[in-house]
C-alpha cells in the first residue's frame, strides 16, 4: 500500500516527506494507521557519523494508532483496536522470558538498525529503492506502520490516542526507571538530572510513589518551573560558569544531608554524572538512561560506600504491564504527559526536530493525518 512518510536520506539533510510503498503485514504482524508519534532524542541517532543504522530510513518509535489489518497468526489484537507502539523484542530469548524485554539479545538489530537483510523490500520509494522501515520495529513517522503484534499495547478508546505514543519510549524510560529499577520509595529522596520528557516522567512517577524530596537539575528555567508543577520539591539551576560537579554535590548535600537515595541521569554529560554519583548517600543508586558522550572517569573511591551505578534501557519495562499502569495514573491526573507536549503536522518534522534540539519544545508529537 502507498503511505506518506518522513524519510531521512543523508545524515545531515532535512527529512523529506515522500510517498512510500509499504508491504502488507506478514505472519505475526499488523498494519497500524498512525495518529500521533512522539519525537525522541534517539530519533536523531542515525544522523551521527558512524552510527550503525542504514539510510534512507523512516524513524519514529513512539507511535500510537488504530489497527487496520492483521497478518496471519495474530490473535492478541483486533482490527479497530487503539494501540501504543513500543520497542521491538523477540519474546523468546532468556531476557524476554525473564520479563526484561529491553535486554533482549536482539534489541540492537530489531530496534536501532532500521532494516533487516531478511526483509529488504519491506518498504520502497517511488523509484523502487529500499527504505528502512523497521526503526524500533515500527518507523512511525508515517501515515501507517507495519509492526509485530507483540510490539503493541492495546489502550482504552477514551484516552487521547494521538498523545499516547510517548508512553512507548520516553515516558516509559523515565517512569520505568523509578518503578522497576531505582530505590524510589515512600519517603525517599531522589535527584533527576535533565528535565526533558524522560526526566519529567521520572518526576511524576516519583511523586506517584510517594518520594518526599524530588530534586531536579536543568539549565532551562522554564523546564524547572514545569518540573515544580509536576511534583518536584526542589530545583537546581546550575551556574554555567561554576564547577558544575562541585555545585551539584554542594546543593544536594545542603538539601538532604547525607545525599539522595536514588538519582537518574538523562543528560549523558560526564561532569553531571560524576556530581550525581557524589550526591548519593551510602548504598544510593544512580541510573543512566542516555549514552554518555565521552569516557566516564571516576574518583577511585567514589563507589566505596556501597553506591551503585546502573545503565537502564527502556525503564527495564514490560510495555504491556507498565503502559496500562501509566494510563491509570494519567486518568487519575497524576501523569499529565500532555503538559510537556506540542503537536506538529508530520510535514513540519524539521521544525519539530529543531525545536526539540533548542529546548523550546520538550516533546514534539507529529500528527500524520494533519495537513501543514
Ligand atoms: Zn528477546
Ligand atoms: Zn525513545
Amino acid at each position: 500500500m502507498k503511505i506518506r512518510a518522513a524519510v531521512l536520506r543523508e545524515r545531515h539533510t532535512p527529512f523529506t516527506i515522500e510517498e512510500v510503498e509499504l508491504r502488507e503485514p506478514g505472519h505475526g504482524e499488523i498494519l497500524v494507521r498512525i495518529v500521533g508519534a512522539g519525537f525522541c532524542h534517539t530519533d536523531v541517532l542515525p544522523r551521527r557519523n558512524g552510527y550503525r543504522s542504514v539510510l534512507p530510513l523512516v524513524m519514529g518509535h513512539e507511535g500510537a494508532g488504530v489497527v487496520e489489518a492483521l497478518g496471519p497468526g495474530v490473535t492478541d489484537v483486533e482490527v479497530g483496536a487503539h494501540v501504543v507502539l513500543s520497542f521491538d523484542h523477540c519474546t523468546h530469548c532468556a531476557e524476554c522470558l525473564a520479563g526484561h524485554p529491553a535486554y533482549c539479545r536482539d534489541f540492537w538489530q530489531r530496534n536501532l538498525v532500521g532494516r533487516s537483510d531478511s526483509d529488504p523490500l519491506r518498504a520502497v520509494d517511488a523509484a523502487g529503492e529500499p527504505i528502512g522501515a523497521q526503526w524500533f520495529g515500527q518507523s512511525s513517522f508515517a501515515t501507517h506502520a507495519v509492526t509485530a503484534s507483540s510490539n503493541v499495547v492495546p489502550v482504552p478508546e477514551d484516552c487521547p490516542l494521538e498523545l499516547l505514543g510517548a508512553l512507548g519510549c520516553g515516558a516509559l524510560t523515565g517512569a520505568g526507571a523509578v518503578f522497576n529499577v531505582l530505590p524510589v520509595e515512600p519517603g525517599s529522596t531522589f535527584a533527576i538530572f535533565g528535565a526533558g520528557a524522560v526526566g519529567l516522567s521520572a518526576v511524576m512517577a516519583a511523586a506517584a510513589v510517594g518520594a518526599t524530596r524530588i530534586i531536579v537539575v536543568d539549565r532551562h528555567r522554564s523546564r524547572l518551573d514545569l518540573a515544580l508543577e509536576m511534583g518536584a520539591t526542589d530545583v537546581i539551576h546550575p551556574d554555567p560558569e561554576a564547577d558544575i560537579r562541585r555545585e551539584i554535590r554542594r546543593e544536594i548535600r545542603s538539601l538532604t544531608g547525607l545525599g539522595v537515595h536514588a538519582a537518574l541521569d538523562t543528560t549523558g554529560v560526564s561532569a553531571l554524572i560524576t556530581g550525581a554519583i557524589e550526591s548519593l548517600r551510602p548504598r544510593g543508586v544512580l541510573g543512566l538512561v542516555t549514552a554518555v558522550a565521552d569516557d566516564l572517569v571516576l574518583p577511585g573511591d567514589v563507589l566505596a560506600t556501597g553506591r551503585t551505578v546502573v545503565g537502564i534501557l527502556e525503564g527495564d519495562a514490560v510495555p504491556r504491564v507498565d503502559i496500562p499502569r501509566l494510563l491509570d495514573l494519567w486518568r487519575a491526573g497524576r501523569f499529565p504527559i500532555e503538559r510537556m507536549m506540542t503537536t506538529y503536522p508530520l510535514s513540519d518534522i524539521n521544525a519539530a526536530e529543531a525545536d526539540a534540539a533548542s529546548g523550546t519544545t520538550i516533546k514534539p508529537v507529529l500528527i500524520p493525518g494533519e495537513a501543514a
